[in-house]
């Protein structure tokens, strides 16, 4: 049972309260703030702003907006996860891991394959790109973020309060840990040494040879071209009167033309 603070009336439940409150001729609201509103409601929680009112039974909206209430849940959920596990960015790896197999069949959200897409195309679309550089700019002085200094910096405070290093790759920890994760996954310690990398990328002289053969491709420059024309109307035949040759070992040049 509720009284009716103005008139003493009993009712079942605040909606029916809600109901008599008229014949006093003034709003629920303006009945909520004389006698139900407690200390600081009606203020947004995140930024100060008013918030809306809904009702005797909800009161006042903890936020203001949208983005004050997000910020707010966000806050909340920070909040929970220091008390519970001492930390504000605590992630259960396993349960989130073990989720998303159930879900989607993969082990993160990222490979799932239609939000991996999305998500390059998105990173990379001139849109975004544009912001980002954008945003650099006024927040750093240059549209490149890792070439700012005070990012540098700051990204070295972090791995050092994180893992005792400026560079992630100096902890030892971390070091042993890609090391067991390659010795899990490709049966060396280093995963450039897997015979199967070797294949791919294959031995140093494979690698020059197969540069070489790349700059050995006809490539005429504009003049080379006109030249070879000119060459061709005055009936000098190719590879009969004149050979090309390219850039290789033997010949460090672009084309050029020689004649027999
Ligand atoms: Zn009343
Ligand atoms: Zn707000």
């Amino acid at each position: 049972m509720i009284n009716c603070s103005i008139c003493q009336t009993q009712f079942e439940s605040i909606r029916k309260l809600s109901h008599h409150i008229r014949v006093h001729k003034i709003t629920l609201q303006e009945y909520y703030d004389s006698y139900m509103k407690k200390p600081n409601e009606g203020i947004c929680v995140v930024c100060g702003k008013k918030t809306s009112f809904r009702g005797l039974s909800e009161g006042y909206l903890e936020c203001c907006s949208a983005k004050c209430s997000n910020n707010h849940n966000i806050d909340k959920i920070k909040q929970v996860k220091l008390a519970r596990y001492g930390s504000s960015t605590y992630n259960n790896q396993v349960k989130v891991k073990e989720t998303c197999l159930e879900r989607y069949g993969v082990s993160s959200v990222l490979k799932i394959p239609k939000v991996h897409e999305n998500g390059i195309k998105a990173a990379h679309s001139k849109e975004s790109n544009n912001k980002r550089e954008q945003t650099n700019l006024t927040k750093y002085g240059t549209t490149n973020v890792y070439a700012s200094e005070s990012i540098k910096t700051k990204i070295k405070q972090t791995n050092i309060f994180k893992y005792g290093t400026e560079y992630v790759t100096q902890n030892p920890d971390i070091i042993s840990k890609i090391k067991s994760t390659n010795l899990k996954r490709y049966g060396v310690v280093c995963n450039l040494n897997t015979d199967e990398v070797k294949k791919k990328i294959g031995t140093k002289e494979v690698q020059i040879k197969r540069a070489n053969s790349l700059r050995g491709k006809p490539k005429h420059s504009k003049l080379e071209s006109l030249f070879e024309s000119k060459l061709n109307e005055l009936g000098y035949v190719k590879d009969q009167d004149y050979y090309c040759q390219y850039r290789s070992e033997e010949y460090p040049f672009y084309v050029r033309f020689l004649f027999s």
